[in-house]
């Protein structure tokens, strides 16, 4: 890849809303993301590997359960930190950010919130510092949008559970010590399940051949009797409404990180557009091209603050989950017209790896789907002001 140049854009002076600890959190992301992730990042992509070599660097810069209070191992920061790191991440890789994410909301966060105290203990403090990686296992084989119609269960035969069913598109699973999976028990009640690598029948096949979030290991998650000590069931809370929760704090963390992405697509075109000539010209003089650039930090602007604001609701405690539909929908969607006007603008030259625009746009062809589909989420916004659900 061609030199990391990256200038954020703040047209706004959105910094002026941030304290001194977010900056200093920001800053020493995004001068990670420069140093260490950025370098390799599209060898790997071109490969399809996800880099173990830089969780340890994931865990140092706060990826790793932000908003866990300190006494579990996490940071004990806010929600708008916890956005900050992940647009600086997502700015480097939306796959390297879908790892960061699922450690953070899909597995410390369930942990966190409805582990017993032991395993608040036992697991916490590993996945902090990355001696642990977790997977989250909710979409099933015939269940994406639609989780509550869910297969798999588990069997209480006493002295502990027999787990049985598949989970699939389960990011991290080819390489998670630990999976927090979701499943029916006999009265069909949905719980969630820690379950351990090494545990007899189970087994986590890859995903290959993606075409998006290539340097992030996707795979299956396959119960076949797996028995599991009943030490290992989230006792905190029960129902859909558990992991639906866990969602929320990932669908928060993705609204940010759409922006660090477009943020890096728009940063790229507009450099180009300024150096590259044709007819004589730099093609930012043309009006076409400036429309573009125009509308794009437009649209920027407008997430910026959408989602700095829904930080401060997050950290009042008074976000809703509707509103983390609407960021997460306007936001990956912004991202991704963002990346294919940038992809346009730098002509030929943005099909290829040397520049970051291609990998972005294909990369939010993933996260426009996952967390919820962007019309499930129209559709959470339409239920939410009409009172009427039209998903069925
Ligand atoms: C790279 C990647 C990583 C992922 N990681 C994880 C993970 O870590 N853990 C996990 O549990 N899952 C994960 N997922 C799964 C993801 O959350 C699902 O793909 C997503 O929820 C959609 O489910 P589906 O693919 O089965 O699509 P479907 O539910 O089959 O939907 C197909 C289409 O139908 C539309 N549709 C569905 N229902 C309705 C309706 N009622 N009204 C209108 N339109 C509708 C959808 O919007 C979509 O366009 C991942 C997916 C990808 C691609």
């Amino acid at each position: 890849m061609a030199q990391d140049l990256y200038q954020a854009p703040d047209y706004f002076h959105l910094d002026d809303l941030l304290t001194d600890e977010h900056k200093l959190i920001r800053d020493a992301a995004r001068e990670w993301i420069k140093r260490e992730v950025t370098p390799i990042i599209e060898d790997v992509a071109q490969k399809a590997e996800f880099p173990k070599q830089i969780i340890d660097g994931l865990a140092k810069i706060g990826a790793f359960g932000s908003f866990i209070p300190e006494e579990y191992g996490g940071s004990g920061l806010d929600h708008i930190s916890y956005g900050i790191i992940m647009q600086e991440i997502e700015r480097g890789d939306s796959g390297v950010r879908s790892t960061a994410s699922v450690q953070s909301s899909l597995v410390m966060y369930p942990i966190w919130k409805f582990g017993s105290e032991e395993q608040k203990q036992k697991y916490l403090p590993k996945l902090a510092t990355g001696e642990l990686m977790g997977c989250f296992g909710l979409t099933e084989p015939n269940h994406g949008s639609n989780p509550s119609g869910m297969e798999t269960k588990y069997k209480d035969m006493g002295d502990h559970y027999l787990l049985n069913g598949a989970k699939l598109w389960i990011s991290n699973s080819p390489f998670a010590d630990i999976a927090v999976v979701w499943a029916k028990n006999e009265k069909g009640r949905i719980h969630g399940l820690i379950v351990e690598r090494g545990m007899k029948g189970f087994s986590t096949p890859e995903t290959h051949h993606k075409w998006s979030l290539r340097t992030s290991a996707t795979g299956e998650l396959i119960f076949d009797n797996v028995k599991i000590s009943k030490e290992n069931l989230l006792p905190g809370k029960s129902g859909l409404g558990a992991p639906l929760m866990c969602l929320d704090s990932a669908r928060y963390g993705i609204a940010w990180g759409a922006i660090g992405a477009a943020m890096d697509c728009y940063d790229t075109a507009l450099r180009y557009a300024k150096e590259r000539i044709q007819f004589g010209k730099p093609i930012a003089a043309f009006q076409l091209q400036q429309k573009k650039l125009t509308e794009m930090i437009t649209e920027i602007t407008k997430a910026q603050f959408l989602t700095w604001r829904l930080g401060v609701l997050r950290d009042e405690g008074r976000a809703t989950s509707a509103q983390i539909s609407m960021a997460k929908r306007n936001n990956v969607e912004m991202a991704l017209n963002i990346a294919r006007e940038s992809r346009q603008i730098l002509g030929a030259m943005g099909i290829t790896g040397d520049y970051s625009i291609m990998r972005h746009m294909m990369n939010l062809e993933s996260v426009i789907t996952y967390e919820g589909t962007h019309d499930i989420h129209l559709l959470i916004t339409g239920m939410d002001i009409t009172g009427i659900p039209a998903f069925v």
